[in-house]
């Protein structure tokens, strides 16, 4: 069985095969809009919407880590429209996560239902209890943006897919590093690499992988046409921080067990919600379907001025939205609406050492 460290090491000399003499070992950049196209175009790359070899290698790398053919877009979010453009149609229905991230639920109310296709939500530890028949297609954040409820991925793709849907599992919060939703019977996965796969906050990037060539074509087909394209420097930046995703996930996770335990001790915090401590109410599940319990925190101050005066006094953490990045980050979701308490954070542990970003983090709190 190939193992997550096997997949890390392999990420890292992924390119060494085909390579000849002379040829750099650092990926080429390459941004042509044009290719050298004197008669017959089959089998050459034709045009720049339609192939780049910066992001076929890039492609290449988040195949071997899913374990999946993989197709590259400019965001999280326009691999998320993919599936929704590409595989339904007037009359489906399509059931959402009611507490993961709000652009999914606001593009599928804005623009799928005007095209006659119904949208239902439901909160993720309630997509357990079943009841799958009629949706075409299913999307499941697990653990969601920003609360960390988490549903079992293997029952709830396996009933969808008994039910006729298409399982689609919004996998950004965990990287393959975390949780493999394909492994666990998922048709298809979606993710925003510019959280940790990018990781230092410097570019937009998603991604989908399938091992079902129809739904592949499908959404390759979607892809060419829409011009939901990749930019070739994107892409490079990407290549070049997968090679040390496994370290700084490790690193990240590691990290915020620690500090989730710590936060949960602290006379002046409320509640924290992170799927590795023993007695948050996603632990059992997390155990036997997740590898890592991830870098993302939920922690609940007194009220808005509390979280605010944590979030400002630390110098250890930059105060944005989005995730992932090499520095600790964190925001109060409900500025942008999210069904949250107004003193819940969500804290995106980055990869300073660990002694020093709770010393910060403790300083703040105090
Ligand atoms: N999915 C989740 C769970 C997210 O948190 C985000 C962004 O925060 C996205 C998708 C969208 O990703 P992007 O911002 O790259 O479009």
């Amino acid at each position: 069985m190939t193992t997550d460290n096997d997949r890390a090491a392999r990420l890292i000399h992924h390119r060494r095969e085909g390579l000849a003499k002379g040829d750099p070992v650092a990926l080429p950049l390459s941004v042509s809009s044009m290719f050298h196209l004197p008669g017959d175009p089959a089998g050459v790359p034709g045009y720049g919407r339609s192939a780049n070899q910066t992001w076929e290698a890039t492609e290449a790398a988040l195949a071997l880590l899913e374990d999946a053919p993989c197709l590259l877009f400019p965001s999280g979010m326009a691999a998320i429209a993919a599936p929704f453009f590409a595989l339904l149609k007037s009359g489906d229905r399509i059931l959402l996560p009611s507490d993961g991230y709000f652009a999914s639920r606001a593009l599928a109310d804005g623009f799928l239902s005007r095209m006659g296709v119904t949208i239902e939500t439901r909160p993720t530890a309630r997509f357990e209890e079943g009841g799958f028949a009629g949706y075409a297609m299913v999307l499941i954040e697990t653990p969601s943006n920003p609360f960390l409820d988490l549903c079992d991925l293997r029952a709830v793709c396996a009933a969808v897919r008994a039910a006729g849907g298409i399982s689609v599992v919004d996998n950004t919060t965990s990287t393959p590093f975390g949780q493999r939703p394909l492994d666990l019977g998922a048709d298809m996965v979606v993710a925003s690499d510019t959280k940790a796969p990018g990781g230092h906050s410097d570019l937009l990037l998603g991604h989908v992988a399938t091992r079902d060539a129809d739904l592949m074509e499908a959404v390759r087909g979607w892809r060419g046409l829409s011009g939901a394209i990749p930019g070739g420097l994107e892409a490079w930046l990407l290549h070049r921080s997968l090679e040390t995703l496994e370290m700084r996930f490790d690193r990240m996770c590691t990290s915020a067990q620690i500090i989730a335990e710590r936060l949960r001790d602290h006379p002046l915090v409320r509640a924290v919600r992170y799927p590795g401590l023993p007695g948050d109410p996603g632990h059992a599940l997390a155990r036997a379907q997740m590898a890592r319990f991830g870098f993302l925190i939920s922690v609940t101050l007194a009220d808005a001025d509390a979280a605010e005066g944590f979030i400002d006094g630390c110098a250890l953490l930059q105060p944005a939205t989005s995730f992932g990045g090499v520095h600790s980050s964190a925001e109060r979701r409900i500025r942008w609406g999210d069904a949250v308490d107004p003193g819940a954070v969500r804290l995106s542990v980055g990869c300073e050492p660990v002694e020093e970003l709770w010393a910060a983090l403790a300083a703040a709190l105090d």
